[in-house]
């Protein structure tokens, strides 16, 4: 590993104005990917800013029926949280389904967001690979790619977003709030992580000095009929071949409200507007739930060790459905 200076921040606006006085500078919680990540070597970083002094660690209910979650609430403090169970379910059993214990109560809500492929090749120094080193070209293209996405790849890179609990946050609608040195935005959830085109190494909307302090989840009633499906290789602690998170609210046999998002699929948490929107007002139905499936893998395309994944996304779409209709 190479060395590095070390500071812990004493405020957001300390930890933006070290990052703002420093280029190669990251931020740290809990370091659960980022350590993996500098000891590989992808990662070298001259300056560590630490953020686990903040006081961003709290789940608070808000007076319009939001919910804000600090960026530094630990993965499995967010998961056990009454109002997040019982509101929110899937996003409780998405991050239940993600790393191990020891790691979901080392990781933060905000280190989630941000964490790195899981592509082998983006691990392998010896590997051509466009993330790690722009314009070196693909080994996952051609190469072995059974993890690999289906859904809005580049010529450039083929890797899938590893988070779970990133694919409940983007069927829930939720938004980031960061912060840096022009104050604060606002970023729809769907927004922030971008699709590779041709600039994979650029992987979200934040700006480089930005830090990200609170996720806020809105107010959706008919959430509470919610579910994630997480479909891998071995029962625990392996990444989502493909998984599923869908809310569905079903009156007089006709669908009312409805998210779906797919994980493991795409450079990025894959919201399945296409399959909500065939949906719409349409009786809740098997037939219906294999339609909507099939139009949203319609532009799903494999790259040969990967091809199962799109039948495989469509059954587990309409298992997921067929459950939570009560079908
Ligand atoms: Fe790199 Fe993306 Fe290709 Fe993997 S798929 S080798 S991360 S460019």
């Amino acid at each position: 590993m190479k060395p590095f200076t070390f500071i812990q921040a004493g405020s957001t606006g300390q930890a933006v104005a070290e990052m703002v006085g420093h280029s190669m500078a990251k931020f740290i919680g809990g370091g659960t990917n980022l350590v993996d990540l500098m000891r590989e070597q992808i990662e070298q970083p001259e300056h560590i800013i630490d953020l686990t002094q903040l006081p961003l660690t709290q789940v608070e209910e808000q007076p319009d029926g939001s919910i804000s979650v600090g960026a530094l609430v630990r993965n499995s403090h967010l998961a056990a949280h009454p109002s997040i169970r019982q509101r929110y379910p899937v996003l409780s059993q998405a991050i239940l389904n993600g790393a191990s214990a020891q790691l979901r109560n080392m990781a933060t809500t905000g280190g989630n967001l941000l964490q790195r492929t899981r592509c082998y090749y983006f691990y392998d120094e010896t590997a051509r690979c466009n993330k790690r080193q722009p314009g070196s070209g693909c080994d996952a293209i051609g190469g072995f790619n059974r993890i690999h996405a289906i859904l809005g790849t580049s010529e450039a890179c083929i890797a899938t977003h590893p988070s779970d609990m990133c694919v409940a946050l983007v069927a829930l609608d939720a938004k980031v709030i960061v912060e840096g040195k022009n104050g604060q935005r606002e970023i729809a959830f769907a927004d922030f992580h971008l699709l590779p085109g041709e600039t994979p190494h650029i992987e979200t909307s934040l700006q480089p000095d930005e830090l990200i302090t609170t996720i806020i989840i809105p107010p959706l009633p008919f959430a509470g009929n919610s579910l994630y499906r997480k479909v891998r290789d071995r029962a625990s602690y392996a990444f989502a071949l493909i998984s599923v998170a869908a809310a569905i609210e079903v009156e007089n046999g006709l669908i009312k409200n409805l998210r779906i998002a797919l994980g493991g699929v795409a450079h990025k948490p894959w919201r399945a507007y296409r399959a909500e929107e065939a949906l719409a007002g349409k009786e809740a139905t098997a037939q219906n739930f294999i339609a909507a499936a099939e139009e949203e893998l319609k532009s799903a395309a494999g790259f040969g060790h990967n091809r199962f994944k799109i039948e495989l996304a469509k059954r587990t779409i309409v298992s997921v459905l067929q459950l939570l209709a009560g079908k």
